[in-house]
């Protein structure tokens, strides 16, 4: 008897002991969550691999779903048949068949035994199967460079046959890391460090600063959008939107023009840790890339980060824009960060912002400002919208999504 299913492997890296158990299992979770299964044991944890068993018809689509999640390496399409010599070569011959693009021309085998006793070697296997497909196809065998490859993975008394292979983003599963707080603007880079982020396995939770009541709600629905597309990888919990506007206004009025972005990104960063410490997060996330703009040199990034007192993450520090930009492309996010929207960064900005800022002017600068009572303003007029994740339970204080942005 056959059976349809998508064949979901990881990368082994670093996963030794019952590290590895953990791993799998958070993997599987997270595999049926995205599914919408409720039932995650019909997924089975198989020799170094997760088997999820699948009707005729939606494989495909499965496959492509069970790619987006983090800790898959890859993904395949596979029939498993029992240990017989026919159903083996009728198998490969169909996934040869599948997988082959217009124009292929070549083919290998690639059997690989584990925790099995079958009697054939894997090149035995490998002659008699490729010989098999050989004459049903008319393909010829290249060992070196094939256009298609079709693997028999024999594994106790069953064989995995596969051919199609979708990559996964790798990394590992969402809820092995602990949780975070990006700070998400709705331009291209920030989108990308909360991406990564959450491909290492951490849930992330983002805020996002608007320049309301001084611009429209653009900037809001763009990262609405944005958290839509991040949604897709289960790595999301949540995405609190802070109407940013007034306080700017309030930091324009007094202190000195060039300072002004240090002092809403400084206010940003300690709105993002207050938020942390109700989501018993552990470090902040941002996307900034060293010297991109006047805010991200050395000097001001140190100026920023003065005022953080939990760890500050910068995934893209070493990253050129184009590098960026590449990569929102592949992720989804890309057209909607260049899309026109408002953006509170600019708001009241002077034409020449300070690029080599000094501490202790910075400091002084702020002491003009009640950033206390600034920022349990900020906190007072955020609302949240709660997103699909496995691994997310929200805060007491801030209990399921507020009313500003309806679900769907
Ligand atoms: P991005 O493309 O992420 O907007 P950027 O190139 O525009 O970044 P900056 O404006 O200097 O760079 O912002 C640096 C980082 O500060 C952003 O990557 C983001 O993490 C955070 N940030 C900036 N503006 C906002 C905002 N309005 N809301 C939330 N975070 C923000
Ligand atoms: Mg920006």
């Amino acid at each position: 008897m056959t059976t349809h299913a998508a064949l979901v492997h990881y990368h082994e890296i670093g996963l030794k002991g019952h590290n590895k158990r953990a791993f799998e299992r958070r993997l599987r979770a997270n595999l049926a969550f995205a599914l919408g299964w409720t039932d995650e044991r019909r997924i089975r944890i198989m020799a170094g691999r997760l088997v999820v068993p699948l009707g005729a018809g939606e494989t495909a689509a499965a496959v492509e779903r069970l790619a987006l999640v983090p800790g898959v390496a890859f993904v395949a399409e596979a029939e498993i048949v029992p240990r017989d010599a026919t159903a083996m070569e009728e198998a490969a011959v169909e996934a040869v068949v599948r997988a082959a693009a217009v124009g292929a021309r070549t083919f290998a085998i690639k059997a690989r035994r584990s925790a099995t006793d079958h009697p054939e070697t894997s090149p035995e296997i490998n002659r008699r199967v490729g010989e098999r497909v050989r004459l049903a196809t008319g393909l010829a065998v290249d060992l070196t460079r094939p256009d298609v490859t079709c693997h028999l993975d024999v594994v106790q008394d069953q064989v995995l046959v596969y051919a199609r292979k979708v990559p996964g983003p790798g990394g590992l599963p969402v809820g092995s890391a602990g949780r975070v707080v990006a700070l998400l603007s709705s331009g291209i880079d920030s989108p990308v460090a909360a991406w990564r982020i959450m491909r290492r396995g951490a849930v992330v939770v983002a805020v996002h600063f608007s320049g309301r009541p001084h611009t429209d709600a653009s900037s809001e629905e763009a990262v609405i959008e944005i958290g839509r597309v991040l949604e897709r990888a289960g790595g999301l919990g949540r995405v609190y939107v802070v109407p940013f506007g007034e306080l700017q206004r309030e930091v324009s009025l007094a202190v000195p023009p060039d300072l002004r972005v240090l002092l809403y990104r400084r206010l940003m960063v300690r709105v993002a840790e207050r938020v942390a410490c109700e989501e018993r997060a552990k470090a902040l996330v941002t996307g900034e890339s060293l010297g991109q703009v006047a805010s991200q040199t050395l000097e001001n990034i140190a100026a920023i980060d003065a005022v953080a007192t939990m760890p500050v993450f910068r995934p893209l520090i070493g990253n050129d824009k184009q590098e960026i930009a590449a990569e929102a492309g592949r992720i989804g996010t890309y057209g909607i960060s260049t899309r026109p929207h408002s953006d509170c960064c600019t708001l009241f900005m002077p034409r020449t912002p300070e690029t080599h800022a000094r501490i202790d002017e910075v400091d002084a600068a702020e002491d003009l400002l009640d950033v206390e009572r600034m920022v349990s303003d900020a906190i007072g007029g955020m609302r949240w919208v709660d997103f699909a994740c496995p691994v997310y339970r929200a805060p007491g204080i801030w209990p399921a999504s507020s009313d500003a942005h309806p679900r769907r």
